[in-house]
């Protein structure tokens, strides 16, 4: 299957108009520097983004993760790292153990059964297990409660790391921390542990050294704002659960770098990209669409194809799996 571009549909139309507000679907970074570059520049890596894959016993998710992953192995093509991007399972936030260990179980089935390519993942939301006590019937208590039994799971050096690949730097962070107010819920942001590593983890790579970050959670999207319409003037509000509360913060970081390209994120399970203040920020949709029930208006199930180039520049397209909605 060498299907990267699937035909136009009225759901691809969709997804394309929601990715209008900031680009088409195929993205070319840094296109000034691209272009002085065309015909010189080399693709040093290909890279495949799979967020929010949900996988759980139910709507034949595993057989859908196991034809995604199967999609990225078969293309032409394919790449030669694949970033799993965050709520890599259905849910442990509010689960319990037993219902957790039957998730993780099928994750690993379907990884050692379809998954031959290199990766790294970050944790999302629906991988922090317990958060919820009452729904988790967990006290805090537990051996691997909280993100300790992703880690383990995933095999992640830490909730956040760092690696260099291809003449790229990849950071990976952790998006997911405890609301203030509200102790079964969580908010978008960077613990202060985890923002003052970033700016060492920065401040040592060389400025010529393009950068790219995996979040879970999106520091900066178009998908972020919703409309509220029921006050005497609706006003656009973005929930701290969905997108990064200290963004400037980041970006600030970011920009003082000078050379973070590319910030992909999930979580959201729409498409956009963003262009802000040097960085492309690409929100790329979900493998499981929406949850595995299909009608996720701009978000078919699919994944991000990125080449990234000797120059610092990349493409970045989604592609579509051709998942079909199992009935229950
Ligand atoms: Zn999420």
């Amino acid at each position: 299957m060498n299907e990267t571009r699937p035909p136009i549909t009225r759901r691809r139309m969709l997804a394309a108009t929601v990715a209008a507000c900031a680009a088409p679907l195929i993205v070319p970074g840094n296109a000034v520097r691209a272009a002085a570059a065309s015909g010189n520049r080399k693709r040093v890596l290909r890279v495949a983004h799979l967020t929010d894959i949900h996988v759980q016993p139910e709507r034949g998710a595993g057989d859908g993760m196991a034809q995604c992953l199967d999609h990225v192995h078969d293309l032409d093509d394919p790449p030669q790292l694949i970033l799993f991007g965050g709520d890599n399972i259905m849910d442990t936030f509010a689960n319990t153990r037993q219902r957790g260990e039957v998730q993780w179980k099928l994750w690993h089935k379907m990884m050692q059964g379809h998954c031959r390519i290199p990766h790294k993942a970050c944790i999302g939301n629906h991988d922090v297990w317990g958060w919820h006590k009452k729904h988790s019937q967990t006290t805090g208590k537990e051996p691997g409660w909280g993100k300790d039994w992703a880690i383990d799971e995933l095999k992640l050096p830490g909730r956040y790391y760092s690696f260099d690949r291809s003449g790229w730097h990849f950071i990976v962070l952790d998006s997911t921390h405890p609301h203030p107010d509200e102790p079964d819920s969580y908010i978008a942001c960077l613990d202060e542990q985890q923002h003052e590593w970033l700016a060492a983890d920065l401040a040592e790579i060389p400025a010529q050294t393009p950068v790219l970050v995996l979040s879970h959670m999106p520091i900066c999207s178009v998908t972020g704002p919703r409309p509220q319409d029921d006050s005497r003037y609706p006003q656009w509000q973005v929930s701290r659960s969905i997108m990064h509360v200290d963004a400037r913060r980041v970006q600030k970081q970011f920009h003082k770098h000078g050379n973070v390209r590319l910030a992909l994120s999930g979580h959201v399970h729409m498409i956009d990209r963003v262009r802000f203040m040097g960085t492309t920020y690409c929100c790329n949709g979900a493998v499981c669409g929406a949850w595995w029930k299909g009608d996720r208006p701009g978000c078919d199930e699919g994944y991000a194809l990125i080449d990234l180039y000797d120059n610092g520049s990349f493409e970045i397209q989604y592609v579509a799996y051709n998942w079909r909605v199992r009935k229950v």
